[in-house]
């Protein structure tokens, strides 16, 4: 579905490497996360365990939304007004940046929140006075769609072509990045992948689903789940001009400039079967993706694509952020909403990784 096709590949690691800083995971936020050690002077090796943006980065939905996984009331509710604020603002600067690194590649036409029931339109009010209080700019929507909130801010990208450009500008800026080349083993020396090895002062592993099989420790607080997803051919049929994510942000769908529509969501309601590490789509939640993309949506045009992939959530809603093990740190966990939220997260990781306030 995202795939341009525009990609020569990079090398596998053979044999040693050295540097100061080793990523272990290469999607969006494990680039960002090399640009932030670039930026510091550092020296970087990265590894993907298959292809830049193998995983979810480069599988999603395309929505670049500001903010944490839950609505910026119920932010402030966990987290405090002065931290949500700051997580708040700290996205809104990722979304800038990101535009102004790959403008070609990131729309900011807005999102759309729509609701699904006057409870949650209840929900869409508290939340339009809670980003208000904070100055942020969000406005109430009403049309023929739906009603809900329009966040201006926002933004939607091709999430795989993104990541490709930053991992060439990164090995153009001097980062070793290796594909097909998974870590193994993981310590203060570095890290261990097949019979290579990276020694390293510190390690930033930037993985979000899958997160606690690579760090066992993390398992009481992480958990994969499969989020799946659907494309179609042009659909001149409808018109939909910005991402739109509905029923408290299951479902969620955008239209591309060529008119295809890309539509993803219903975990909830196959939650047992969707909480696993497979990454196949299965029939019960195609079929209700299916159900959405024609009774809901209206788009007649063919479906060309279906797949799946993993996300990492945390019960809190607190990503990881941390140093897991002796100079290993990790982020992950993002709980869904991973393209901006991940390369604040990874950021914030590497510049514990290297001491840089
Ligand atoms: C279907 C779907 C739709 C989504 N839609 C959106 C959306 O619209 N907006 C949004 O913000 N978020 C969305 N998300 C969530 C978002 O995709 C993720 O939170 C985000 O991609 C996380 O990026 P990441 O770089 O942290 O991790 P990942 O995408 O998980 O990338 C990690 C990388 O690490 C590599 N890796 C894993 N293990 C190893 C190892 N041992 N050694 C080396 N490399 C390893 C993997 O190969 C992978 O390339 C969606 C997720 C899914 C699954």
């Amino acid at each position: 579905m995202w795939d341009d096709g525009d990609w020569a590949g990079l090398p596998a690691l053979e044999g040693d490497a050295e540097a100061d800083v080793c990523v272990v995971g290469l999607g969006g936020s494990g680039l960002a996360a090399v640009d932030e050690a670039l930026r510091t002077g550092a020296s970087v090796v990265g590894l993907d365990a298959g292809l830049v943006a193998g995983g979810a980065a480069g599988a999603n939905g395309g929505f670049l939304l500001a903010g944490a996984a839950d609505a910026y009331h119920r932010t402030v509710d966990r987290l405090g007004g002065a931290a949500a604020r700051d997580l708040y603002r700290r996205t809104l600067a990722e979304l800038d940046r990101m535009a102004e690194a790959t403008p070609d590649l990131v729309r900011r036409i807005g999102s759309l929140r729509l609701a699904s029931s006057p409870e949650e339109e209840a929900d869409c009010d508290e939340q339009l006075a809670a980003l208000r209080a904070d100055g942020f700019d969000v406005e109430p929507y009403g049309d023929a769609d739906g009603v809900g909130l329009l966040f201006p801010a926002d933004g939607a990208t091709n999430p795989l072509a993104r990541a490709r450009r930053l991992a060439s500008d990164a090995v153009a800026r001097g980062a070793r990045l290796f594909e097909h080349s998974p870590a193994d083993r993981l310590s203060a020396d570095g890290v261990g992948s097949g019979r290579g090895a990276v020694r390293a002062g510190a390690v930033v592993v930037a993985v979000d689903g899958r997160l606690e099989r690579l760090l066992p420790e993390l398992a009481p607080r992480v958990r994969t789940a499969r989020l799946q997803m659907l494309a179609t051919a042009p659909a001149p049929e409808v018109s939909v001009p910005r991402p739109v994510y509905a029923r408290w942000g299951y479902d969620y769908w955008q239209q591309l400039p060529d008119g295809r529509i890309a539509l993803g969501g219903c975990r909830d309601r196959f939650a047992d079967d969707e909480w696993t590490l497979d990454t196949r789509p299965t029939e019960p939640v195609q079929h209700a993706l299916e159900r959405i993309l024609r009774d809901h949506l209206g788009v007649t045009a063919p479906i060309t694509h279906r797949w799946a992939a993993s996300a990492g959530f945390v019960r809190d809603l607190s990503p990881v952020v941390e140093e897991v093990r002796p100079r290993v740190f990790a982020a992950g966990g993002y709980s869904g909403t991973g393209n901006v939220l991940g390369a604040v997260c990874a950021r914030d990781a590497m510049r514990a990784a290297l001491h840089v306030s």
